[in-house]
């Protein structure tokens, strides 16, 4: 079985080279948690022990006697997929390893050679290709979609020159639909200068960044970079705190090896601006608040203060034990969220085709195991979420919030979940 491996740039070669195998990264891992078998360290070892096969000549002449093997079918290869797909790229693993190593990007360049090698969740492969290749543009259901909600906005769209861009993905709309209106009546009552798009900017770009299908990737920031360019806006603003923060507002000058004529903000950095800046005044809201950050935009993307600020202008706000850099990752991320039987059912209601009934029975069953690791990692969180005393979790990524409101359902923890932009519209004065 040939297999395409990654070419090692030096990080990489650092993160293939240099775990000395300490285990301090295990306990922050949610998936760890779940199951000892899935520490950091065990889920890249499964890339290093081909790495050593491929690219140390001890590993060409000595194989498994110093650790270096290839897989010899694609059963082992399904196997592996079970360790890539327990990892949600939180980025808590590389804050407690004392060697600065990140195995959530082990783990993403094992999803990698896997899917060259087509071994990749199906849900996952079609939606990076369907956003990759364009086609949500033309598909029915997403046109009427996107035709509908701007004829509801009275906003405008497409205008050259405006400060604000609101960048709406498909996504957004499906599954957070009351804060994308919530920000643009926002935006209105801050006398903002903002657009929106002409259509929605991706499905929920880059999908082929979870998924390891870096071509996908470049495609979306590509069209979505040009698009923006020919608006000229000076910020483009996010409202989805997942990974569509980091990879536009860092990765995209990474892939487009060039720099860009306007910045992109969560939603929570422009609106802590609002407020430095008078343009918002909020009535004050009896409710006991907590944040969750998501890992995307807090580890990944440096984004702590901005949110806490606006939750505490205007409600009672206490942070959870594990908060920050040490926040503990809900589990969902990654693609994690969507390992579910019920989100194969709402996708095939979307787009009008029977993605369960599709899949393999292996699939199936896979998908099935994820589903139980998915519910379990959600348990740590709410524990967390309970010594906080909060009525109220508040986080800024659909994955979280819906990982966090199924797991306060299941261990029976009595607190509301919503975007931030929802409790700030209601506390609109
Ligand atoms: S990744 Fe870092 S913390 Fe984890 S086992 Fe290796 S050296 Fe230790
Ligand atoms: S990135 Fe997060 S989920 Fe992935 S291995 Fe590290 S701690 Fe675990």
């Amino acid at each position: 079985m040939q297999l395409q491996l990654p070419k090692l740039n030096p990080v990489t070669l650092h993160y293939f080279e240099n775990c000395v195998g300490c285990g301090a990264c295990a306990p922050s891992c949610p998936y760890f948690y779940v199951d000892e078998k899935y520490a950091p360290v065990e889920k890249a070892e499964i890339l290093r022990q081909m790495l050593r096969k491929k690219y140390t000549l001890a590993g060409k002449l000595l194989g498994p006697l110093v650790g270096a093997k290839m897989p010899k079918s694609e059963d082992i290869l399904w196997e592996y997929l079970e360790y890539a797909y327990r990892c949600t790229n939180c980025g808590h693993c590389y804050v407690a390893c004392p060697y600065g190593i990140d195995s959530g990007a082990m783990v993403r360049l094992l999803r990698q050679t896997l899917y060259k090698a087509e071994v990749a969740p199906t849900l996952m492969r079609n939606f990076a290709q369907f956003e990759g290749e364009g086609l949500y543009l033309s598909h029915p259901a997403i046109k009427s979609m996107w035709e509908e909600f701007l004829k509801a906005t009275e906003a405008p769209v497409g205008k050259k020159g405006a400060r604000v861009l609101f960048l709406v993905t498909v996504m957004d709309l499906v599954l957070m639909r009351d804060a994308v209106f919530n920000t643009i009546k926002i935006l209105k009552k801050a006398g903002e200068d903002f657009t929106l798009p002409e259509r929605p900017l991706g499905v929920r770009p880059p999908i082929g960044a979870v998924v390891g299908n870096p071509d996908a990737v470049k495609k979306v920031i590509t069209d979505i970079v040009s698009y923006i360019e020919t608006l000229s806006p000076q910020i483009v603003i996010t409202i989805d705190g997942g990974f569509v923060y980091p990879n536009l507002r860092f990765e995209a000058t990474n892939v487009l090896k060039k720099k860009f004529s306007f910045k992109v903000l969560h939603i929570s950095e422009l609106l802590a601006e609002y407020l430095r800046e008078n343009k918002l005044k909020l009535k004050k809201l009896d409710i006991a608040t907590t944040w969750h950050d998501p890992c995307q935009l807090g580890r990944r993307g440096g984004v702590f203060e901005e949110p806490r600020i606006v939750l505490e202008n205007f409600t009672n706000f206490r942070d959870m034990p594990h908060n920050r850099q040490n926040s503990i990752c809900c589990g969902g991320g990654g693609g994690m969220g969507c390992l579910l039987e019920e989100e194969h059912m709402a996708m095939s209601k979307l787009l009008g085709v029977d993605i369960w009934s599709s899949l393999s029975e292996r699939e199936k069953s896979f998908i099935k195991r994820s589903e139980a690791a998915y519910y379990k990692a959600i348990e740590r969180k709410m524990e967390d979420v309970k010594k906080s005393g909060a009525k109220a979790v508040v986080t800024a990524c659909p994955v979280c919030i819906a990982t966090i409101a199924r797991g306060a359902k299941l261990y029976g923890v009595n607190v509301e979940v919503d975007h931030l932009v929802n409790l700030v519209a209601k506390a609109l004065e």
